[in-house]
C-alpha cells in the first residue's frame, strides 16, 4: 500500500511539473476550501455566494428585495453586512496567501421570494372568512409583479445587482472589510470579485466602478492598501461575443459553461432529465451530454473568440472556467489547448484536473 501511495505522489508531482494550467476549486464555504486546499486546489475560483443566504438569511434577502422605504433596504442590509464579512473573512482565512473569486449573488429571484402559490391561498382563505389581510396582500401584489415565468432568464446575477439598491455594495463592502482586517493582522488575503450573467460592458462598468469606490472608502477606514481584481464571468453568448469591449473593464474572464451550455444550445440546464435529451443520447445526435463534457464546436468556440478578443483587448488578462466541465478530463484537454489560465472545478475533481492538465501539457 505504501508503494502505491509513493507511486501515486509521484504521478501527480509529474502531472503538477508538466502542468501550464493551474487548477482552483469550487467552494462556497471555509470548510470547502479547506477541504480544496488539501486536493491541492491552487485557489478557489469559484464562490458561489447564494448558497450563504439560504436558511435564517434568506429572510433578509427577501425583506431587501421587497423593501419599500430606503430605511427598510438599510435595515436589512445593514444584518446581512457583518454576516457576510464573517463569511469571507473565513474563506479568505482558509485560504491564506491563495486568491479566492468571489461571485457576487446570483440566485433565479424566486427562490429569495415568498411562495406566489401559497400567499395566492391564504389571501384567498382570508378574504372568503371576512378576515384582515392587508398585508397579505400588498406582498402578494409586490411578488406578482416580480414573478417571472423563466426565472433562470430572469432577474439574475448584475440584474439583480443593479436593481436591487446596496446589495452588491454590500457584498464589495464585506469583502473589501474582510480582506482589510485579514491585511492589518498580517494576513495574506487574495479576494477577487466577480461579475454574474454579465451580457454588456455597460452593466459591469457601473458595478466595477461603485466596487473601486467602496475599496478606496474601505481601505482610507482601516489604513491599507486595497487593490484586488474585479473581473466578470463570460456565460452569455453576447458576453463572449463583445469580449473585446467587456476586456476593457475587467480583469479576469471566468467562463461559466454551465450557463454557456445552456444559452448556446437552448436546453434548460434545470431539465437535461427531459425526454428529449434522453432521445438525443439514445438516437446519437451527441455521445455525452454537452453539460457533461464541453461542446468544442459551440460552446468551445466562443471560448476561443473571447479568449482571443480579450486577450487583444487587455493582454495578460487573466482566463478561467467555473464551470462543471472544470473538472471533466476531455474538457480540461479542451482549455488548455485554448491556452486559458487555470480551471476550476470541485474540490473532489482537483486531482483528476491535475493530472489530466499534466498529461495536456505532455501530448503538447
Ligand atoms: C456557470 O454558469 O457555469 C457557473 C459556474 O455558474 P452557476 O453554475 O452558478 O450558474
Ligand atoms: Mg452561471
Amino acid at each position: 500500500a505504501d508503494d502505491l501511495v509513493r507511486a501515486v505522489d509521484r504521478i501527480m508531482h509529474y502531472a503538477d511539473a508538466a502542468r501550464r494550467l493551474r487548477v482552483r476549486a469550487n467552494a462556497d464555504n471555509a470548510e470547502d476550501a479547506a477541504r480544496a486546499r488539501r486536493m491541492g486546489g491552487e485557489g478557489v475560483g469559484l464562490c458561489r455566494t447564494e448558497h450563504m443566504f439560504l436558511g435564517d438569511r434568506r429572510q433578509l434577502v427577501e425583506r431587501l428585495i421587497l423593501a419599500d422605504t430606503e430605511a427598510e433596504q438599510n435595515e436589512a442590509l445593514d444584518q446581512l453586512l457583518p454576516l457576510q464579512r464573517d463569511d469571507f473573512a473565513e474563506a479568505f482565512a482558509a485560504m491564506d496567501g491563495l486568491p479566492v473569486t468571489v461571485r457576487l449573488l446570483d440566485p433565479p429571484l424566486h427562490e429569495f421570494l415568498p411562495d406566489i402559490t401559497e400567499l395566492s391561498v391564504r389571501v384567498a382563505v382570508a378574504e372568503s372568512r371576512g378576515e384582515s389581510h392587508e398585508n397579505d396582500l400588498r406582498l402578494l401584489q409586490a411578488v406578482h409583479k416580480l414573478h417571472e415565468q423563466n426565472p433562470m432568464l430572469g432577474l439574475r446575477g448584475v440584474r439583480l445587482g443593479l436593481v436591487v439598491p446596496g446589495l452588491f455594495t454590500m457584498q464589495v463592502r464585506a469583502i473589501a472589510q474582510a480582506a482589510a482586517k485579514l491585511l492589518r493582522d498580517g494576513g495574506r488575503p487574495r479576494p477577487e470579485v466577480m461579475i454574474p450573467l454579465v451580457g454588456t460592458v455597460q452593466e459591469l462598468e457601473i458595478i466595477r466602478d461603485e466596487s473601486a469606490r467602496v475599496l478606496r472608502e474601505v481601505g482610507a477606514e482601516y489604513g491599507v492598501q486595497l487593490d484586488f481584481p474585479v473581473g466578470t464571468m463570460i456565460e452569455l453568448p453576447r458576453a463572449a461575443l463583445t469580449a473585446a469591449q467587456i476586456a476593457e473593464s475587467a480583469e479576469f474572464f471566468s467562463f461559466g459553461t454551465n450557463d454557456l451550455t445552456q444559452t448556446v444550445w437552448g436546453f434548460s440546464r434545470d431539465d437535461v432529465e427531459a425526454s428529449f435529451f434522453s432521445a438525443y443520447l439514445e438516437k446519437g445526435v451527441f455521445g455525452v451530454s454537452p453539460f457533461e463534457s464541453l461542446d468544442t464546436e459551440g460552446v468551445g468556440r466562443l471560448i476561443e473568440i473571447a479568449a482571443a478578443e480579450g486577450r487583444a483587448a487587455r493582454p495578460g488578462i487573466k482566463l478561467g472556467i467555473c464551470g462543471e466541465h472544470g473538472g471533466d478530463p476531455d474538457s480540461v484537454h479542451f482549455f488548455h489547448r485554448a491556452g486559458l489560465d487555470y480551471v476550476s472545478c470541485s474540490p473532489f475533481r482537483v486531482p483528476v484536473a491535475r493530472l489530466e492538465a499534466g498529461r495536456a501539457a505532455a501530448r503538447g
